[in-house]
Protein backbone atom coordinates (compact mmCIF):
# COMPACT_ATOMS: atom_id res chain seq x y z
CA UNK A 1 0.00 0.00 0.00
CA UNK A 2 0.91 3.99 -0.68
CA UNK A 3 -0.44 5.78 2.74
CA UNK A 4 -0.61 9.12 3.78
CA UNK A 5 -0.34 9.35 7.88
CA UNK A 6 -1.42 13.02 8.70
CA UNK A 7 0.23 13.84 12.31
CA UNK A 8 2.65 11.24 11.35
CA UNK A 9 5.37 12.91 13.28
CA UNK A 10 3.37 12.41 16.58
CA UNK A 11 3.91 10.46 19.32
CA UNK A 12 1.30 7.49 18.07
CA UNK A 13 1.91 8.88 14.27
CA UNK A 14 5.08 8.16 13.81
CA UNK A 15 5.01 4.22 15.73
CA UNK A 16 2.34 3.68 12.69
CA UNK A 17 4.94 4.96 9.98
CA UNK A 18 7.23 2.62 11.52
CA UNK A 19 4.91 -0.03 11.39
CA UNK A 20 3.78 0.21 7.99
CA UNK A 21 7.17 0.52 6.98
CA UNK A 22 8.38 -2.65 8.65
CA UNK A 23 5.47 -4.19 6.73
CA UNK A 24 6.89 -3.07 3.28
CA UNK A 25 4.16 -0.33 2.57
CA UNK A 26 5.04 3.08 0.97
CA UNK A 27 4.61 5.83 3.61
CA UNK A 28 3.79 9.76 3.43
CA UNK A 29 3.91 11.22 6.69
CA UNK A 30 2.12 14.79 6.71
CA UNK A 31 2.48 16.81 9.74
CA UNK A 32 2.74 21.04 11.00
CA UNK A 33 4.80 20.08 13.91
CA UNK A 34 2.65 22.10 16.35
CA UNK A 35 2.40 19.18 18.43
CA UNK A 36 5.04 16.78 17.21
CA UNK A 37 8.44 16.27 16.56
CA UNK A 38 10.77 15.48 13.59
CA UNK A 39 12.82 13.67 16.01
CA UNK A 40 9.51 10.86 16.30
CA UNK A 41 10.85 10.42 12.38
CA UNK A 42 14.51 11.49 12.36
CA UNK A 43 15.51 7.53 12.17
CA UNK A 44 13.23 7.26 8.77
CA UNK A 45 15.24 10.07 6.99
CA UNK A 46 16.84 8.41 4.29
CA UNK A 47 14.02 5.14 3.73
CA UNK A 48 13.44 4.83 0.20
CA UNK A 49 9.49 4.11 1.02
CA UNK A 50 9.20 6.93 3.61
CA UNK A 51 8.90 10.80 2.90
CA UNK A 52 8.17 13.67 5.22
CA UNK A 53 5.85 16.85 4.28
CA UNK A 54 5.18 19.67 6.57
CA UNK A 55 1.65 20.99 5.87
CA UNK A 56 -1.11 22.56 7.99
CA UNK A 57 -3.96 19.73 6.85
CA UNK A 58 -6.50 22.42 7.57
CA UNK A 59 -5.48 23.80 4.02
CA UNK A 60 -5.91 21.89 0.68
CA UNK A 61 -3.91 18.86 0.77
CA UNK A 62 -1.71 17.98 -2.37
CA UNK A 63 -0.24 14.44 -2.87
CA UNK A 64 1.16 13.00 -5.95
CA UNK A 65 0.71 9.60 -7.00
CA UNK A 66 -2.33 7.21 -5.85
CA UNK A 67 -2.79 6.19 -2.72
CA UNK A 68 -4.21 3.32 -1.00
CA UNK A 69 -4.91 4.42 2.36
CA UNK A 70 -5.33 8.02 4.14
CA UNK A 71 -4.94 7.44 8.13
CA UNK A 72 -5.90 10.82 9.71
CA UNK A 73 -3.95 11.53 12.99
CA UNK A 74 -3.48 14.86 12.60
CA UNK A 75 -4.62 16.93 16.26
CA UNK A 76 -3.12 17.63 19.60
CA UNK A 77 -4.25 15.08 21.94
CA UNK A 78 -3.12 16.21 25.27
CA UNK A 79 -5.65 18.05 27.51
CA UNK A 80 -2.67 20.92 27.85
CA UNK A 81 -1.80 20.78 24.06
CA UNK A 82 -5.89 21.50 23.47
CA UNK A 83 -5.99 23.63 25.82
CA UNK A 84 -3.22 25.86 24.35
CA UNK A 85 -4.16 25.45 21.10
CA UNK A 86 -8.09 25.24 21.00
CA UNK A 87 -8.82 26.78 17.75
CA UNK A 88 -6.19 24.82 16.21
CA UNK A 89 -7.75 21.84 17.71
CA UNK A 90 -10.90 22.27 16.05
CA UNK A 91 -9.95 23.29 12.66
CA UNK A 92 -7.85 19.89 12.71
CA UNK A 93 -10.58 17.93 13.60
CA UNK A 94 -13.23 19.91 11.26
CA UNK A 95 -11.44 21.45 8.38
CA UNK A 96 -8.59 18.80 8.56
CA UNK A 97 -10.77 16.00 8.60
CA UNK A 98 -12.77 17.84 5.60
CA UNK A 99 -9.59 17.82 3.74
CA UNK A 100 -8.73 14.50 4.37
CA UNK A 101 -11.81 13.04 3.56
CA UNK A 102 -11.53 14.98 0.45
CA UNK A 103 -8.45 12.97 -0.76
CA UNK A 104 -8.97 10.11 0.20
CA UNK A 105 -12.40 10.65 -1.70
CA UNK A 106 -10.69 11.81 -4.58
CA UNK A 107 -7.58 8.69 -4.77
CA UNK A 108 -9.97 6.65 -3.58
CA UNK A 109 -8.50 5.13 -1.06
CA UNK A 110 -9.59 4.14 1.96
CA UNK A 111 -10.01 6.51 4.98
CA UNK A 112 -8.96 5.90 8.58
CA UNK A 113 -9.82 8.22 11.41
CA UNK A 114 -7.95 8.71 14.89
CA UNK A 115 -11.09 9.43 17.21
CA UNK A 116 -11.11 9.06 20.81
CA UNK A 117 -13.11 7.74 23.92
CA UNK A 118 -13.05 11.38 24.53
CA UNK A 119 -16.26 11.15 22.65
CA UNK A 120 -18.01 9.71 25.32
CA UNK A 121 -16.95 12.95 27.34
CA UNK A 122 -17.77 12.50 31.14
CA UNK A 123 -19.38 9.04 30.40
CA UNK A 124 -22.85 8.16 31.98
CA UNK A 125 -22.65 4.83 31.08
CA UNK A 126 -19.61 2.33 32.14
CA UNK A 127 -17.65 0.56 30.34
CA UNK A 128 -18.53 2.54 27.42
CA UNK A 129 -19.85 0.71 24.74
CA UNK A 130 -19.87 2.32 21.01
CA UNK A 131 -23.14 2.59 20.62
CA UNK A 132 -23.37 4.91 24.08
CA UNK A 133 -23.80 8.43 22.57
CA UNK A 134 -21.94 10.07 25.37
CA UNK A 135 -22.32 13.37 27.78
CA UNK A 136 -19.90 15.83 26.30
CA UNK A 137 -19.98 20.02 27.58
CA UNK A 138 -19.52 21.67 24.27
CA UNK A 139 -18.70 24.98 25.71
CA UNK A 140 -16.64 23.49 28.50
CA UNK A 141 -12.56 23.56 27.69
CA UNK A 142 -12.03 19.72 26.61
CA UNK A 143 -15.25 20.84 24.39
CA UNK A 144 -13.02 21.81 21.17
CA UNK A 145 -11.84 18.30 21.11
CA UNK A 146 -14.86 16.16 21.94
CA UNK A 147 -16.82 18.44 19.63
CA UNK A 148 -13.83 18.59 16.59
CA UNK A 149 -14.33 14.98 16.85
CA UNK A 150 -17.30 14.38 17.43
CA UNK A 151 -17.51 16.16 14.09
CA UNK A 152 -14.90 14.15 12.64
CA UNK A 153 -16.80 11.20 13.17
CA UNK A 154 -20.19 12.76 11.48
CA UNK A 155 -17.96 14.12 8.69
CA UNK A 156 -16.81 10.02 8.03
CA UNK A 157 -19.84 8.95 8.02
CA UNK A 158 -21.13 11.65 5.98
CA UNK A 159 -18.81 10.90 3.38
CA UNK A 160 -18.95 7.08 3.56
CA UNK A 161 -22.76 7.09 2.93
CA UNK A 162 -23.04 10.41 0.30
CA UNK A 163 -19.82 9.59 -1.33
CA UNK A 164 -18.92 5.76 -0.84
CA UNK A 165 -15.88 6.39 0.89
CA UNK A 166 -14.39 3.61 2.49
CA UNK A 167 -13.75 4.79 5.81
CA UNK A 168 -12.85 3.01 9.25
CA UNK A 169 -13.60 5.15 12.66
CA UNK A 170 -11.07 4.10 15.25
CA UNK A 171 -12.01 5.52 19.12
CA UNK A 172 -8.85 4.92 20.92
CA UNK A 173 -8.67 4.93 24.61
CA UNK A 174 -5.68 6.75 26.47
CA UNK A 175 -2.57 5.40 24.81
CA UNK A 176 0.84 5.33 26.40
CA UNK A 177 4.53 4.62 25.35
CA UNK A 178 8.22 6.18 23.96
CA UNK A 179 7.96 9.07 22.47
CA UNK A 180 5.28 10.88 24.51
CA UNK A 181 6.49 14.00 24.79
CA UNK A 182 8.05 14.74 28.61
CA UNK A 183 5.85 18.33 29.05
CA UNK A 184 2.95 17.05 26.94
CA UNK A 185 1.17 17.08 30.33
CA UNK A 186 -0.56 13.73 30.11
CA UNK A 187 -0.26 11.35 33.36
CA UNK A 188 1.73 9.30 31.88
CA UNK A 189 4.69 11.44 31.25
CA UNK A 190 3.96 13.53 34.11
CA UNK A 191 4.12 10.75 36.90
CA UNK A 192 7.11 8.95 35.19
CA UNK A 193 8.77 12.32 35.13
CA UNK A 194 8.63 13.32 38.48
CA UNK A 195 9.12 9.83 39.73
CA UNK A 196 12.79 9.60 37.88
CA UNK A 197 13.36 13.46 39.29
CA UNK A 198 12.50 12.54 42.77
CA UNK A 199 9.92 14.60 42.99
CA UNK A 200 6.07 14.54 44.12
CA UNK A 201 3.26 13.05 41.45
CA UNK A 202 0.52 14.93 41.21
CA UNK A 203 -2.91 13.62 41.92
CA UNK A 204 -5.35 15.71 40.47
CA UNK A 205 -8.35 15.54 42.99
CA UNK A 206 -8.89 12.96 44.94
CA UNK A 207 -7.48 10.33 42.55
CA UNK A 208 -10.39 8.31 42.20
CA UNK A 209 -11.06 9.19 38.74
CA UNK A 210 -10.09 6.00 36.42
CA UNK A 211 -8.27 5.43 32.78
CA UNK A 212 -7.38 2.51 31.67
CA UNK A 213 -3.90 2.33 29.65
CA UNK A 214 -2.75 0.63 26.28
CA UNK A 215 0.34 0.35 25.69
CA UNK A 216 1.61 2.21 21.99
CA UNK A 217 2.05 -1.11 20.44
CA UNK A 218 -1.17 -2.85 20.90
CA UNK A 219 -3.19 0.14 19.67
CA UNK A 220 -1.08 -0.42 16.57
CA UNK A 221 -1.92 -3.51 15.81
CA UNK A 222 -5.37 -2.57 16.67
CA UNK A 223 -5.22 0.45 13.87
CA UNK A 224 -3.81 -1.95 11.57
CA UNK A 225 -6.16 -4.70 11.93
CA UNK A 226 -9.39 -2.33 11.80
CA UNK A 227 -7.85 -0.95 8.25
CA UNK A 228 -7.50 -4.17 6.67
CA UNK A 229 -10.89 -5.20 8.07
CA UNK A 230 -14.76 -4.44 6.41
CA UNK A 231 -15.90 -3.18 9.67
CA UNK A 232 -16.94 0.99 9.05
CA UNK A 233 -18.91 1.47 12.42
CA UNK A 234 -17.07 2.72 15.00
CA UNK A 235 -14.52 0.54 17.18
CA UNK A 236 -13.10 0.98 20.24
CA UNK A 237 -9.53 0.18 20.64
CA UNK A 238 -7.47 0.33 24.55
CA UNK A 239 -6.75 -1.61 27.29
CA UNK A 240 -10.12 -2.27 29.47
CA UNK A 241 -7.70 -3.08 32.77
CA UNK A 242 -9.03 -0.34 34.48
CA UNK A 243 -7.71 1.96 37.77
CA UNK A 244 -7.78 4.69 39.90
CA UNK A 245 -5.45 7.55 38.86
CA UNK A 246 -4.27 6.98 42.66
CA UNK A 247 -3.44 3.45 42.27
CA UNK A 248 -2.12 4.42 38.92
CA UNK A 249 0.26 6.93 40.95
CA UNK A 250 1.76 4.18 43.33
CA UNK A 251 2.24 1.95 40.54
CA UNK A 252 4.46 4.29 39.20
CA UNK A 253 6.61 4.71 42.20
CA UNK A 254 6.54 0.98 42.60
CA UNK A 255 7.98 0.58 39.07
CA UNK A 256 10.16 3.31 38.95
CA UNK A 257 12.13 2.63 42.74
CA UNK A 258 11.32 6.04 42.93
CA UNK A 259 11.40 8.01 46.77
CA UNK A 260 8.96 10.23 45.83
CA UNK A 261 5.91 10.91 47.58
CA UNK A 262 2.08 11.05 45.88
CA UNK A 263 0.37 14.33 46.59
CA UNK A 264 -2.95 16.03 45.85
CA UNK A 265 -3.59 19.33 44.03
CA UNK A 266 -6.44 20.90 42.73
CA UNK A 267 -5.39 22.75 40.18
CA UNK A 268 -7.76 25.73 39.30
CA UNK A 269 -7.51 25.34 35.70
CA UNK A 270 -9.17 23.62 32.77
CA UNK A 271 -7.26 21.14 32.99
CA UNK A 272 -9.44 19.15 35.33
CA UNK A 273 -12.68 20.63 34.32
CA UNK A 274 -14.96 18.16 32.94
CA UNK A 275 -12.52 15.85 33.59
CA UNK A 276 -14.17 12.12 33.34
CA UNK A 277 -14.54 10.67 36.33
CA UNK A 278 -14.51 6.36 34.67
CA UNK A 279 -12.83 5.69 31.67
CA UNK A 280 -12.91 1.56 30.34
CA UNK A 281 -13.32 0.61 26.96
CA UNK A 282 -15.97 -2.27 26.23
CA UNK A 283 -14.08 -3.34 23.66
CA UNK A 284 -16.25 -6.73 22.69
CA UNK A 285 -16.36 -5.16 19.42
CA UNK A 286 -12.41 -5.21 18.80
CA UNK A 287 -12.55 -9.11 20.05
CA UNK A 288 -15.11 -10.73 17.66
CA UNK A 289 -14.40 -8.23 14.57
CA UNK A 290 -10.54 -7.78 14.43
CA UNK A 291 -9.60 -10.72 16.77
CA UNK A 292 -7.64 -8.25 18.83
CA UNK A 293 -7.05 -7.48 22.68
CA UNK A 294 -3.91 -5.74 24.22
CA UNK A 295 -1.13 -8.24 24.63
CA UNK A 296 1.58 -6.06 26.65
CA UNK A 297 0.58 -6.04 30.51
CA UNK A 298 0.44 -2.94 32.18
CA UNK A 299 4.06 -3.71 34.24
CA UNK A 300 5.56 -4.38 30.94
CA UNK A 301 4.53 -1.38 28.80
CA UNK A 302 5.58 0.76 31.75
CA UNK A 303 8.64 -0.77 32.05
CA UNK A 304 9.89 -0.01 28.51
CA UNK A 305 8.25 3.63 29.07
CA UNK A 306 9.92 4.00 32.03
CA UNK A 307 13.23 3.08 30.20
CA UNK A 308 12.64 5.34 27.51
CA UNK A 309 12.49 8.68 29.61
CA UNK A 310 15.16 7.57 32.24
CA UNK A 311 17.61 8.85 29.33
CA UNK A 312 15.10 11.89 28.84
CA UNK A 313 14.50 13.44 31.91
P1 LIG B 1 0.54 14.00 19.20
O1 LIG B 1 0.28 15.41 19.60
O2 LIG B 1 1.84 13.39 19.57
O3 LIG B 1 0.36 13.83 17.64
C1 LIG B 1 -0.49 14.62 16.86
C2 LIG B 1 0.26 15.07 15.63
O4 LIG B 1 -0.62 15.83 14.77
C3 LIG B 1 1.43 15.99 15.96
O5 LIG B 1 2.60 15.53 15.31
C4 LIG B 1 0.99 17.35 15.43
O6 LIG B 1 2.07 18.18 15.06
C5 LIG B 1 0.09 16.94 14.28
N1 LIG B 1 -0.87 17.97 13.87
C6 LIG B 1 -1.75 18.65 14.65
N2 LIG B 1 -2.46 19.53 13.93
C7 LIG B 1 -2.02 19.41 12.64
C8 LIG B 1 -2.37 20.04 11.41
N3 LIG B 1 -3.30 21.01 11.35
N4 LIG B 1 -1.71 19.67 10.28
C9 LIG B 1 -0.77 18.70 10.32
N5 LIG B 1 -0.40 18.07 11.45
C10 LIG B 1 -1.02 18.42 12.60
O7 LIG B 1 -0.66 13.13 19.79
P2 LIG B 1 -0.93 11.55 19.76
O8 LIG B 1 -1.13 11.11 21.15
O9 LIG B 1 0.07 10.87 18.91
O10 LIG B 1 -2.35 11.50 19.04
C11 LIG B 1 -2.48 11.17 17.67
C12 LIG B 1 -3.95 11.03 17.30
O11 LIG B 1 -4.54 10.00 18.09
C13 LIG B 1 -4.77 12.31 17.55
O12 LIG B 1 -5.70 12.47 16.51
C14 LIG B 1 -5.47 12.01 18.86
O13 LIG B 1 -6.68 12.71 18.96
C15 LIG B 1 -5.69 10.50 18.75
N6 LIG B 1 -5.82 9.90 20.10
C16 LIG B 1 -4.73 9.73 20.91
C17 LIG B 1 -4.90 9.17 22.18
C18 LIG B 1 -3.74 8.90 23.11
O14 LIG B 1 -3.96 8.41 24.21
N7 LIG B 1 -2.51 9.18 22.75
C19 LIG B 1 -6.18 8.81 22.62
C20 LIG B 1 -7.27 9.05 21.78
C21 LIG B 1 -7.07 9.58 20.51
N1 LIG C 1 -3.83 13.58 36.10
C1 LIG C 1 -3.30 13.70 37.38
N2 LIG C 1 -2.08 14.27 37.53
C2 LIG C 1 -1.34 14.75 36.50
C3 LIG C 1 -1.87 14.62 35.17
C4 LIG C 1 -3.11 14.04 35.01
O1 LIG C 1 -3.94 13.27 38.35
O2 LIG C 1 -0.23 15.27 36.74
C5 LIG C 1 -5.13 12.93 35.91
C6 LIG C 1 -6.14 13.73 35.11
O3 LIG C 1 -6.87 14.62 35.95
C7 LIG C 1 -7.03 12.65 34.52
C8 LIG C 1 -6.07 11.46 34.35
O4 LIG C 1 -4.92 11.75 35.16
O5 LIG C 1 -8.02 12.27 35.45
C9 LIG C 1 -5.62 11.24 32.92
O6 LIG C 1 -5.19 12.46 32.39
P1 LIG C 1 -4.49 12.64 30.98
O7 LIG C 1 -4.15 14.10 30.84
O8 LIG C 1 -3.38 11.66 30.82
O9 LIG C 1 -5.57 12.25 29.87
P2 LIG C 1 -7.16 12.24 29.78
O10 LIG C 1 -7.53 10.84 30.05
O11 LIG C 1 -7.75 13.18 30.79
O12 LIG C 1 -7.41 12.66 28.38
Amino acid sequence: MRVLITGGAGFIGSHLCDYLLARGHEVICMDNLITGSTANIAHLAGYERFLFIKHDVTNYIFVEGPLDAVLHFASPASPIDYLEYPIQTLKVGALGTHKALGLAKDKKARFLLASTSEVYGDPLVHPQREDYWGNVNPIGPRGVYDEAKRFAEAMTMAYHRAHGVDTRIARIFNTYGPRMRLKDGRVVPNFVAQALRGEPLTVFGDGSQTRSFCYVSDLIEGIYRLLESEVTDPVNLGNPEEMSILEFAHKIVALTGSRSPIVFVQPEDARVRDDPKVRKPDITRARTLLGWQPQVSLEEGLRRTIEWFRDRV
